[in-house]
């Protein structure tokens, strides 16, 4: 069943009230500026829906409209969302933007587009600047950013800003436990999450979590020095990566059913018409294409995710080695180690390829920082 709009946004009356309000006469650009998990994503979608919308979104205590449905289900031709693939927001989503933005409405008098992590917009910044500054009268803009960085200051004076505020551990685990959750694993979860309910949610339905996250901290402790363990560990640590989409996968494979489902409801109304069996096969396909992409970037993303959350573990055990140490020899490689965390990090965004990267750090990390007991020290 579709929730209706902002159903799905917790916590955050007044960013709905400012939306709900801004449908009756829109700006050409919007910044939903937020941390991460705080319902950005969803506010955007019913925002759209009711921009598109005949009703401006406004079916209190009745059934959604077809428009809203379709934006809500993210298959609206009327709703373009560019999201990242890396790492950043490189100038293929850039050239994107300018691209859609310019296109007219398929099926109604205005088009949304929208622009996810923004905050990575890094040195695409000027390029997009002209195209959100002056859109085609039919575009909307809404731009989505977890922070405002000195590359996204230019683009965001000339947004309206809407802002999230972050999620109290106690609306995480509501939220958990109105889904279903048990009580303390909604606890649990909504504290390993750092108060994001879109990761929160996801690990409520990953098994894994718990054992991929010891085996980041344990790291350090299997680093012999030797290229053979670097090889091993870096070959297990994208074991993990691939484990963690799973999840989404299940998630994603219930969203394809369900399209399907009304696909072939419209398809049964469609086949009576006038040239049915055309009409049944278009509606059949409706929407399919654009579902397979977005499962694919979200694929990536949760992999860069994943990848960004192991790392920040792993450099989290070495800080932890680095207070512990006893002498100023292991202080400097747990410093050193940190260090290449970092740099990896950092590198991500030209994509070496998650094994390559991985294989090249723990190689050095098991260099600078082999463990001490085996090192016999
Ligand atoms: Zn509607």
């Amino acid at each position: 069943m579709t929730p209706a709009l902002y159903e799905d946004v917790i916590g955050q009356e007044r960013a709905v009230a400012a939306l709900r309000a801004a449908v009756l006469r829109p700006v050409h650009a919007y910044l939903f500026l937020g941390p991460p998990g705080t319902g950005k994503r969803a506010a955007a979608s019913s925002f759209a829906a009711s921009l598109l919308c005949p009703d401006g979104g406004d079916h209190s205590g009745g059934e959604l409209c077809d428009d809203c449905r379709r934006v809500l289900a993210g298959v609206h031709p009327d709703v373009v969302e560019v999201e990242r693939e890396g790492a950043y927001i490189g100038i293929d989503a850039a050239r994107e933007v300018t691209r859609v933005a310019a296109m007219s409405p398929v099926e109604g008098e205005r088009k949304v587009v929208v622009l996810h992590d923004f905050h990575l917009v890094r040195d695409t910044g000027p390029a997009l600047l002209k195209t959100i500054e002056e859109p085609p009268p039919t575009t909307v803009f809404l731009v989505l950013a977890e922070h405002l960085p000195p590359e996204l200051v230019t683009i965001a004076s000339r947004c309206v800003p809407v802002a999230f505020d972050p999620l109290s551990t106690g609306q995480v685990v509501r939220a958990l436990e109105a889904e279903g959750v048990h009580p303390d694993r909604a606890r649990q979860l909504a504290v390993a999450s750092g108060g994001r309910l879109d990761r929160a949610r996801l690990l409520a339905g990953d098994p894994q979590f718990e054992s991929r996250r010891n085996a980041w901290f344990g790291v350090p402790s299997r680093l012999d020095g030797t290229g053979a363990a670097a090889a091993a560990v870096a070959d297990e640590l994208v074991g993990f990566l691939d484990a963690s989409v799973e999840p989404l996968k299940a998630r994603q494979a219930a969203e394809v059913a369900d399209l399907a489902e009304r696909n072939a409801k419209a398809a049964e109304v469609r086949g009576a018409g006038p040239s049915p069996k055309r009409a049944a096969k278009a509606a059949l396909g409706a929407g399919v294409k654009d579902l397979e992409d977005r499962h694919r970037r979200e694929q990536r993303r949760q992999r860069t995710d994943e990848l960004r959350a192991g790392l920040a573990t792993l450099a989290s055990a070495y800080r932890e080695r680095l207070v512990a140490a006893s002498d100023s020899r292991r202080r400097a490689e747990a410093v050193e180690a940190v260090r290449e965390i970092d740099r990896t990090v950092r590198n991500l965004e030209f994509n070496p390829g998650e094994l390559l990267a991985l294989q090249a750090l723990m190689s050095r990390l098991g260099r600078i920082a082999a463990d001490p007991v085996r090192k016999g020290a």
